[in-house]
């Protein structure tokens, strides 16, 4: 009685558990369908609006002004700081906006394309730099190995993490592209994209925490490079 009891119980259980996956599994299949079809009509519209002359700059040839290293985020967009990316910003991402482990992109990017700009872009709230001020050794070998290159150890919480992160970022560019600085060919800026308004000046914010590895935002402000703009945020507290 009690082993069928049992068998009925685990009969049940088993039911439920599979009947609760394959709803799980439905309705995961209906957001990969949705996904896939919404990016198949969004390219549609896109590409409706547009005639060959809107390529015609660059059909053979791209001439970006900027390469930028972005983080993976999906909060974090070219769309966020340029009204027109295409052909303009270079972009190499990964978790942590991080320069070693994309450096042949940015290579490309300076090097090949020879963008007088590398904007290297952290930004609030980077599940990378949480990560990387935790146990990175209970991560999975393939993030762990992403976000081990990451140094923020001297951070007191994330919110510095990000900018420490920035700064590091901007060193290890440094090192490799310090002649092109040196003869002016290159800027290098560090930066953090606010969307939470985390640092106070706004929802949205790009803010500029690193020129050329200097981090005085005094300095940072006197610099030539910032001669034509207007309105600039420029250090964080
Ligand atoms: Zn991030």
């Amino acid at each position: 009685m009690k082993k069928n009891f049992f068998i009925s119980l685990t009969l049940c259980s088993f039911l439920w558990i599979t009947s609760g996956h394959a709803e799980e599994n439905k309705i995961l299949t209906e957001t990969i369908k949705g996904a896939i079809k919404d990016l198949v009509e969004d390219n549609a519209a896109f590409a409706n609006q547009k005639v060959e002359k809107d390529f015609k700059a660059f059909l053979d040839i791209q001439n970006p002004r900027v390469t930028m290293v972005l983080c993976s985020d999906s909060r974090v967009q070219t769309d966020n700081f340029s009204q027109g990316a295409e052909n303009d910003i270079f972009v190499a991402r990964n978790i942590g906006n991080q320069f070693v482990t994309t450096a042949g992109s940015i290579e490309y990017g300076v090097n090949v394309l020879k963008t007088p700009v590398l904007m290297i872009v952290g930004h609030s709230h980077c599940g990378a730099i949480k990560a990387a001020m935790g146990d990175v050794g209970s991560l999975p070998a393939g993030i762990r190995k992403e976000v081990e290159t990451i140094d923020v150890k001297a951070a007191k919480d994330d919110k510095q993490g990000v900018i420490e992160n920035v700064h590091y970022q901007v060193e290890k560019a440094l090192n490799q592209f310090k002649d092109k600085v040196n003869a002016a060919q290159l800027a290098i800026v560090g930066a953090v994209y606010d969307f939470r308004n985390d640092y106070g000046y706004g929802y949205g914010q790009l803010i500029i925490v690193n020129l050329n590895g200097e981090k005085d935002p005094e300095k940072i402000k006197d610099s030539h490079y910032f001669d034509n703009i207007k309105k600039v945020s420029i250090g964080v507290n």
